[in-house]
């Protein structure tokens, strides 16, 4: 992930929980709020059904009490019988006084607004106090009611028609007692009532201070609803204002629908109210008590900004939080990728002053082959500016003969990008010559891109060193085999004059021997075994040079076989000696069979040869050691001093005298050349007067020229 990405994906994270905070607040804050909201409505709507309730329950109480005056006089015998003498005797003026003087003080300290006494037909009689309107509209037809049923009646609320004032009539019979039964009325009370001084104020009145609170009387007329008393907002509204009782949303349409209980809805000015409505029984009245619905939400609403400010101080610090934690992770990050970019940069100018100063060739190269960077010794090299250099191909560089291995090497290289490769070609300068490399090439990702770095060492001495050795090796080895062919001629040329004088020794020892005298005697002898010595010599040394020459080819092997063969071949002096030859599994090998024979026959007739008065015992066995099959002869002989472990492998080199251990010093000379001709080695190891462990190898995979 690049940092840019790593940035943003932290970034994300951050706002992915702040989201999640901005979230929890709201869900936070938005049931909280609704709590608060039903919790206040609730107990608004409870306070508004109280207060309902309590107005009913005022106004019946007052309805009761003024029924209770009422009947205070019109059960009070005294008031009655008066009453009834003076209705039957009008003269009588004493008694009117004392009458009106009763009707004054009922007046005056019961607060009703007219105290009026009608006789049996109806026709008023007495008033107080005097006016011009004496009747209600409905009063005549509710005094003749109760002088038929002898009832009390309880009017509703009317508006007089002269005075324009809302009132409440109640009419109460008079009737005397004959003891247990009624007697027909003789007349009828009228007591009319002003609500303006008891009935309004008490409905009005509100237990809790309250700017829009109030409590509404209806009933309902028809298809309308009246509005029975005086409005805190409206004037002159009692028994004036009405309101059709369809309206859907009026709280008063809805009290005159027979709606009970809290509803919500609109007033007579159209505002919005909460509102509890309540009949009032034993009447047509209906209470409304309502408050403004502004007025009833005006907490909630409050509520809802501190839960908004709350929401929002606490978002500010989530977001201040998230934001610290933000900044403090980009300071981090960027400090960190400072640190890295710092160590990057030390790296690097590093790196630079290792290629620039490098002692080989360093190039960059895009795939298409064309040289991006090039180090000091590139230029010193190839003779080229860095300019230069930067405008070139790789295929610039390379000899027109090399042009071909070069596409072939960078196909390999593509093939094995994780490995490299390493490769000679040859390269060319600005001035046309050229020169041997090892290139040593490798694909390297740098930002998503790839390149090939090459190191290139300019090989010239090593290939002229190479050449100088080859051309060694091929001197040597072309003198060898003249030394070979010479050895071949010398010996087998050397072998007839041999013969000749060796046989006139003889001829001149068989003659002469006993004939002459002492000394002419011993000379002959001398002469003769010189003859006879140089004679295996020259023998020994035409075997030694057959092994080079007259070598067979190279073919599947098994040292088990050939073992077996060369042990055949000694068999007389094994037996003789009683020697005890072990062995090893043995391997397989490609090679030279009749040589192979040779050799371990050689080793082992050694083994055997050199091991004074001591019964010969030798084990034979191989294993393999890398790419390698190493054999070794052991055996428990007189052992050979360390100083002449290499001498003895030369031609002709002997420990011994020929009184001691016959032999010419050939058969180790011999081994060597047919193991090194195997492409092995051989060498002893031996403890003087123990043994010796004459080991060989021979590979394993077989690149030998036969
Ligand atoms: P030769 O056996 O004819 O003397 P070689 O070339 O076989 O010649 O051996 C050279 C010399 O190495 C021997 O003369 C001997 O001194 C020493 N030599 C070889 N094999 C052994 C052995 N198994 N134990 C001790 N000495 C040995």
């Amino acid at each position: 992930m690049s940092f840019k990405e790593a940035r943003l994906k932290d970034s994300l994270n951050l706002l992915i929980i702040f989201l999640i905070l901005i979230i929890a607040v709201n869900i936070m804050g938005y049931v909280y709020y609704q709590n608060q909201k039903d919790h206040i409505t609730k107990e608004k709507q409870n306070e508004l059904l109280a207060i309902a309730d309590l107005k009913v329950a005022q106004i019946v109480n007052w309805r009761n009490e003024r029924l209770s005056d009422l009947s205070f006089i019109s059960d009070n015998p005294l008031v009655v019988s008066q009453l009834h003498q003076w209705l039957l005797d009008p003269k009588k003026n004493r008694l009117k006084e004392e009458i009106l003087a009763w009707m004054r003080s009922l007046h005056r300290n019961f607060s009703y607004d007219r105290v009026i006494i009608v006789n049996s037909a109806g026709s008023l009689r007495l008033l107080i106090p005097e006016g011009q309107e004496v009747f209600g509209p409905n009063d005549k037809r509710l005094i003749a009611e109760t002088i038929k049923s002898g009832k009390t009646i309880f009017s509703d609320l009317y508006r007089s028609k002269l005075e324009k004032a809302t009132r409440l009539s109640l009419v109460a019979p008079i009737i005397v007692r004959a003891g247990q039964n009624r007697g027909l009325p003789d007349g009828a009370f009228l007591l009319r009532i002003n609500p303006y001084v008891f009935l309004y104020p008490l409905v009005q009145s509100w237990p809790t201070p309250s700017p829009t609170a109030e409590t509404q009387l209806v009933r309902r007329e028809g298809d309308e609803v009246l509005f029975l008393n005086e409005l805190r907002h409206q004037k002159n509204t009692a028994l004036a204002l009405r309101c059709p009782v369809k309206e859907k949303n009026r709280v008063a349409a809805m009290a005159g629908r027979g709606v009970v209980g809290i509803v919500e809805g609109v007033d007579y000015r159209g505002v919005r109210v909460l509102a509890a409505i309540k009949p009032v029984p034993g009447s047509t009245w209906i209470v409304i008590s309502k408050v403004d619905a502004e007025e009833v939400y005006a907490p909630v609403r409050e509520r809802f900004w501190i839960v908004v400010l709350l929401g929002g101080v606490l978002l500010v610090a989530a977001g201040v939080g998230v934001g610290l934690v933000w900044s403090d992770q980009q300071a981090r990050a960027y400090r960190k990728q400072y640190e890295a970019e710092l160590e990057k940069l030390a790296l690097i100018r590093h790196f630079e002053y290792i290629t620039r100063y490098a002692n080989d060739i360093i190039l960059m190269t895009g795939r298409d082959g064309r040289i991006i960077e090039a180090n000091e010794k590139a230029i010193s090299s190839y003779g080229y500016t860095r300019d230069e250099l930067r405008h070139a191909n790789m295929t610039d560089l390379q000899s027109p003969d090399s042009l071909e291995n070069y596409e072939i090497q960078i196909k390999r290289l593509e093939g094995s990008a994780e490995k490299g490769l390493v490769f000679e070609t040859v390269h060319r300068r600005r001035d046309g010559t050229t020169f041997p490399v090892e290139v040593s090439a490798r694909v390297i990702r740098i930002e998503g891109a790839d390149f090939f770095q090459s190191i290139i060492r300019d090989i010239s001495e090593r290939k002229q060193a190479e050449d100088k050795l080859s051309r060694a090796m091929e001197e040597l080895s072309r003198s060898n085999e003249e030394l070979e062919k010479f050895a071949y001629v010398a010996s087998h040329d050397l072998q007839e004059p041999l013969r000749m004088v060796s046989s006139f020794v003889q001829l001149l020892e068989k003659r002469y021997k006993g004939k002459l005298d002492q000394d002419a005697d011993d000379f002959i002898n001398f002469a003769v075994d010189g003859a006879n010595r140089m004679q295996t010599l020259i023998t020994d040394l035409l075997a030694y040079s057959r092994v080079g020459r007259l070598g067979k080819k190279f073919g599947e092997t098994s040292c088990e076989a050939v073992l077996d063969h060369a042990l055949s071949n000694l068999q007389a002096v094994v037996e003789e000696t009683g020697a005890v030859v072990t062995r090893g599994p043995l391997p397989a090998v490609t090679g030279d069979d009749s040589q192979l024979v040779q050799l371990f026959q050689n080793l082992i007739g050694n083994a055997i040869k050199f091991c004074k008065g001591r019964l010969p015992s030798i084990h034979i066995s191989a294993e393999q050691s890398g790419n390698a099959w190493v054999f070794s002869v052991r055996d428990n002989g007189i052992g050979i001093p360390p100083e002449y472990s290499e001498r003895i492998f030369s031609i002709f080199q002997r420990l011994h005298g020929r009184q001691e251990y016959q032999g010419t010093g050939i058969g180790l000379a011999i081994c060597r050349k047919v193991v090194e001709r195997h492409g092995g080695k051989i060498w002893v190891k031996s403890e003087p007067g123990t043994g010796s462990t004459f080991y060989f190898t021979i590979p394993v995979q077989k690149e030998i020229k036969s």
